[in-house]
């Protein structure tokens, strides 16, 4: 089998909620998304899909992956989509650095393996673990009350967990997790992710003045060190996320027991081939995980669904469905929450049909 042809469509994903706010005054109104395509001589096409969080969150930006695309298709033409490692081994040696771009790729890869074979990704992936994924809902910085007003709606549509973004005024911070966590009940999880946000001092204040509460703290500073200090001085429960951008440091962090949880999002570390890597090691140290992506549709909740699904429950701490939280449904058949879970499809590969009619032209088109 070999690739005879990569496209990629360009999606525009507004927010259900009109906007989505985090750390530093960042905010997304309508996401800019790349579905791409990977076409085989036999005939079966894999699809993948890359949305970086706007230009300002990781190292990553939408005309990035399309420009990646382009520069990186022309070599993996005739190549063996089954054989992924050897098809990461090739991206790397065209293309150095850029994971967010080869994610959608091999991503894209896997979706043509399942179909081969006849099996859906997450038995490719280690098997189905449990009946379903339990979702964490982001909740976007707005006022201490409205944030905690979000956390009871989405509540009562059957989450339990949520993720407060956080990362903006210390004293307006600490006032929004005291606000939320006043509302749930204790079986409920709460993490407060400052996105990079505070400073050093700004998050020792923090984790203080919450210290009697039931939160995990995640990614409170820029910089790995200054998240190690912060650490180093709170019980709080701790997720480290920007900074774990690939085996070195999930290696280092664990060494330095940094971190409690990690965050791994399947185009920061390059795929589901590289995700998996360190997800296995993940299990083998005992680390749980957060396994989702930087954002995305349909497609991009399709694989995060085959990643969670096969990983053993006692290590998946959340996972969340992007596709509910936007207005644009760009394929059929990709997962739906239901009480605050999802799972994986049982049909073979991602098991979505991309919907052509939303897509629009391709933008790009290589063979
Ligand atoms: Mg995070």
């Amino acid at each position: 089998m070999k690739i005879r042809r990569i496209f990629a469509h360009r999606v525009e994903l507004p927010l259900t909620e009109g906007s989505y706010k985090w750390s530093g005054g960042k905010s997304v109104t309508v996401f800019d998304s790349t579905i791409i395509g990977v076409e085989t001589e036999c005939g079966i096409t894999g699809y993948g899909e890359v949305c970086p969080l706007g230009p300002f969150y990781l190292p990553a930006y939408a005309d990035g992956v399309r420009a990646g695309v382009r520069e990186l298709a022309p070599h993996l033409l005739g190549w063996d989509p089954r054989a992924l490692m050897q098809l990461n081994h090739r991206m790397d040696a065209a293309l150095k650095g850029h994971p967010y771009v080869k994610s959608g790729i091999d991503i894209a890869c896997w979706d043509i393996l399942g179909q081969a074979c006849g099996l859906p990704v997450c038995v490719l992936m280690g098997g189905r673990f449990g009946d379903s994924v339990r979702l964490y809902r982001a909740i976007s910085q707005e006022a201490p009350e409205e944030m905690a007003k979000k956390v009871a709606a989405y509540r009562a549509q059957g989450y339990t967990r949520f993720q407060l973004k956080v990362g903006g005024d210390p004293d307006t911070d600490i006032a929004r997790i005291h606000a939320v966590r006043a509302m749930l009940l204790p079986t409920d999880r709460l993490v407060a992710d400052a996105n990079t946000g505070w400073t050093q001092h700004e998050a020792v204040r923090v984790v203080r003045a919450v210290k009697d509460l039931d939160v995990y703290i995640e990614q409170p500073c820029l910089t790995y060190d200054e998240c190690l200090a912060v650490r180093r001085m709170t019980d709080h429960p701790f997720v480290l996320d920007e900074n774990v951008d690939g085996l070195e440091m999930l290696l280092r962090g664990r060494s330095d027991k940094a971190m409690d949880v990690v965050n791994l999002k399947i185009s920061k570390l390059g795929g589901l081939t590289r995700t998996k890597q360190v997800r296995d090691l993940c299990v083998s140290m005992g680390i749980a995980m957060t396994l989702e992506d930087s954002w995305g549709g349909d497609i991009t909740t399709a694989a995060i669904a085959h990643l969670a699904h096969s990983t053993p429950e006692e290590f998946r701490f959340t996972s969340t469905d992007f596709n509910s939280y936007v207005t644009v449904s760009t394929a059929h058949n990709a997962p739906q929450r239901v009480d605050g879970m999802m799972e994986a499809s049982q049909r073979p590969g991602l098991g979505i049909q991309p919907k052509f009619e939303v897509l629009g032209p391709r933008v790009l088109d290589i063979h």
